[in-house]
Parts: structure tokens; sequence; C-alpha cells
């Protein structure tokens, strides 16, 4: 199958498409449950993968992978090892509910970055409540041979209002003691503070300096953060506008 609009982008080589739609989780920030529905299979890797000459690379879009069937991931990661394929899971592995199997199907692969280089899993750390099953999930991928230092994290900051400077910190000291990148992704595209506690993380600028001291660089540009109630991008019935999807 041919997926339309590459010819628009010629320095594409990969192929990218979906193995499947939906989500099992239902996020309060994510509009990808409501808009997609439940978790189904639909597509084959030789569906999505263009054929000779385009590269054994497949970039995968899907949000819950492993939210298809057992037999239809089976399936799948057996096309990935079988085909030598290098696969991107860009949207995110949901590693909340890793089971030990997902963990080893996901080792046997050839799992790469959105550029096809480095060793790269993406996953997310959204909420910090979910700071146990998240370990739980990492400790499982690394009984299986996936290092932390695969990992990068997607990180939600700016939807719970009353986190505080100390709790994002945390859960970006907290990734970063274990070995995997942390990347911030912000909620509120207004909140100048976060965006700039982005570009300290995403730049690697945290390696260099510490956070108040960036901050204070900054301070011009700033928005002093309170635990008082942030403006969100919503719409009238309080949903949020933007898409933030990932496992
Ligand atoms: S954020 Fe990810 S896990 Fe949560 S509902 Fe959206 S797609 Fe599913």
């Amino acid at each position: 199958m041919q997926y339309p609009g590459y010819s628009d982008y010629p320095e594409v080589k990969e192929s990218i498409g979906f193995t499947q739609r939906g989500c099992r989780m239902r996020c309060r920030f994510c509009v990808v449950p409501e808009r997609e529905g439940k978790a189904r299979a639909t597509h084959t890797i030789h569906q999505i993968w263009r054929g000779p000459p385009h590269p054994r690379k497949v970039h995968l879009l899907d949000n819950d992978f492993f939210g298809q069937p057992e037999s239809a991931w089976r399936a799948r990661i057996g096309e990935l090892r079988e085909g030598s394929f290098r696969v991107c899971f860009g949207q995110g592995i949901n590693v909340r509910s890793i089971t030990d199997e997902q963990a080893e199907a996901l080792a046997s692969v050839e799992y790469r970055d959105t550029k096809f280089q480095q060793r790269r899993l993406y996953t997310a750390w959204d909420n910090p409540r979910d700071e146990q099953r998240f370990f739980i999930g990492v400790n499982t991928l690394e009984m299986a041979g996936i290092p932390p230092t695969h990992l990068m994290a997607y990180m939600l900051v700016g939807f719970d209002p009353m986190e505080s400077w100390d709790g994002i910190l945390s859960r970006f000291n907290k990734m970063v003691d274990r070995g995997i990148k942390p990347y911030p992704m912000v909620f509120d595209a207004g909140r100048r503070d976060l965006k700039a506690f982005q570009r300290w993380v995403v730049t690697g600028l945290y390696r260099a300096c510490a956070w108040e001291e960036y901050r204070s660089s900054q301070q011009s540009s700033v928005v002093h953060l309170s635990n008082s109630r942030w403006k969100k991008e919503v719409s009238a019935d309080g949903k949020p506008l933007e898409i933030s999807a990932h496992g």
C-alpha cells in the first residue's frame, strides 16, 4: 500500500504509517481516545514499507502499539525482525503497562530514534502519580535488555495546576538519575517559564548549568511560577485543544 504525500517530501526516505489506531488509555489531556476510539490493528509492516529501493526503515505513528490484539503485535514484531527493518516508535510505547513478553519483543527489534541513527525508544511520564508504574516499566525493559539510556521520556508540564517547580524538577531528576532522557512537553504554549525549561532540557544545557542559573539568565522572559491556576488552552467544554499523543 502506498500512502499519499511522499512526493511532497522527497528527502523522506523511510516509510511512515500506522500498524494500529486508537489507545487503551484515557489520559485527560489527550484527544486520541476520543478521535480514534478503541485500539485496533490496521496495517502490516509490509503494507507500510514502500518496498525497494526504499530503505528498510519504518517510522510508526502508532499511539498504542501494544493496544492491538496480541496476535497482531506479535505478527508485526515478526515482520520487523525477519525483514531486518529498523523501526522508530516515535509516538511512544506505553511503559506503564508493559509486560515481560512485550519488553522482550521490543528488545528483539532494531528500534531507532527519528533519524534512524541511535538506539532509542520513546515513552512518557506525564502524571507524577504514575511514578511507581513508570519505573516498574523501566525496570521491565531493562530486564529484557533495553537500558534506560535508550529511553527518551516525554514529560507533560503545565497541565496540573498544582504541580510545583519542586515537583517538576523532581520528576525530571528521577529520570536523569536513571539515565533516561526527559523531553518536556509544554501544555500551555503561553507559559514562557516552562518553554524556557523545555529549552534547558532539550538543548542539553541541564548538563552544564543548574536550572536556577539558566532561569535567572532568562529572567526577563520568564514568568514566575506559582501554584495558582494556570491558563490553559481549552475548548468551551474545558477539554484541551491541542493533541498531546504519546504512550
Ligand atoms: S497520551 Fe498516549 S497513552 Fe494517554 S490516551 Fe493519549 S495516546 Fe493514549
